[in-house]
């Protein structure tokens, strides 16, 4: 351990805080972290942590998740400028164009979007839960945001629903096209290919597995190959080769790379433990309109 996380490891105990990242931070952010995973594990464990300060290594809708969850507790981001493009990819004024288009629709929000498209939405999913909660919904027509390519991935899972799609997107897992997956698929003809939802379909379409951030980890755990060529942000490859040294893991290009999460470092972790910075402030009014759709996701994703 360098000198900075163990001063953020007495920190923590000083403050009476606990650090959750996603996999996508950088590797020593996730090696002090107390709780590593998925955006559906972080959002869930934020309400089960007994600290009253947390701090999220992630971006902001993520830290804004966790304080709509728990607004008893002080929820400090590392880098208040980390911000998710997607999540500002879809609008109110569509949305209630769609509920006075269609009578029985239900706005399924990806968690990844702000509390303003959370509070108008009647339920949050994650990559993890998606498909779960849609066929349990009782609405036919499902209007799906900000992700087109979750989107539709899902859609093919429910074809009993009708889908109404958003145009939002990841602008990493966007740069995945068939030529570079099919380049590094030559490189590596044995390994199998692990891709993210968040994925262009032609691209979803050649992947072994499609999964979430931690379902991929897993995944590449329990298969039995051991070379993979990985669909996703590069954050996961450092869980993926302390996990499974005996394996091989590939990136498909140098850019698999997300600036916004990379943004939080060892140093702004510290800052904010040491100096309270980067709290997350909610309006109650706005807090209340957007918990019941994450409320919702918990329950529906048990
Ligand atoms: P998951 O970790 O839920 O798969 O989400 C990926 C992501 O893009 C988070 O921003
Ligand atoms: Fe947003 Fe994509 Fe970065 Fe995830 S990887 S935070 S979806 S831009």
């Amino acid at each position: 351990m360098n000198k900075l996380q163990e001063q953020i490891q007495a920190l923590k105990q000083e403050k009476d805080a606990v650090i959750l990242a996603h996999y996508y931070v950088e590797d020593e952010v996730q090696e002090i972290a107390d709780y590593v995973g998925d955006s559906y594990y972080l959002s869930k464990i934020a309400t089960e942590v007994p600290q009253q300060t947390i701090c999220f290594a992630g971006v902001s809708f993520m830290g804004e998740s966790a304080k709509i969850l728990n607004p008893e507790k002080t929820v400090l981001l590392p880098d208040t400028t980390a911000d998710c493009p997607m999540a500002h990819m879809a609008t109110v004024e569509k949305i209630e164009q769609i509920r006075s288009q269609y009578e029985d629709v239900a706005v399924v929000c990806y968690i990844n979007s702000t509390t303003e498209l959370k509070a108008h939405s009647d339920v949050c999913v994650t990559s993890a839960n998606a498909m779960k909660i849609v066929k349990k919904l009782p609405n036919k027509n499902i209007y799906f945001i900000p992700d087109q390519h979750l989107g539709s991935y899902i859609a093919a899972k429910v074809p009993e629903k009708n889908f109404i799609f958003n145009d939002g997107f990841c602008p990493v897992h966007q740069k995945f096209t068939v030529e570079n997956v099919k380049a590094a698929k030559a490189v590596h003809p044995k390994a199998k290919f692990l891709v993210h939802p968040e994925s262009p379909k032609e691209v979803v379409e050649l992947a072994d597995f499609v999964g979430s951030t931690s379902e991929i980890i897993t995944y590449a755990g329990n298969d039995s190959a051991d070379s993979f060529l990985v669909g996703t942000e590069s954050g996961v490859m450092y869980a993926l080769k302390e996990r499974y040294p005996n394996k091989v893991f590939y990136e498909v290009t140098a850019k698999q790379c997300c600036m916004d999460m990379k943004k939080v470092t060892l140093e702004k972790v510290k800052n904010c433990l040491e100096q309270g910075s980067g709290e997350v402030k909610l309006e109650e009014t706005v807090r209340l309109k957007s918990v019941d759709a994450l409320d919702r996701m918990l329950e529906l994703a048990k």
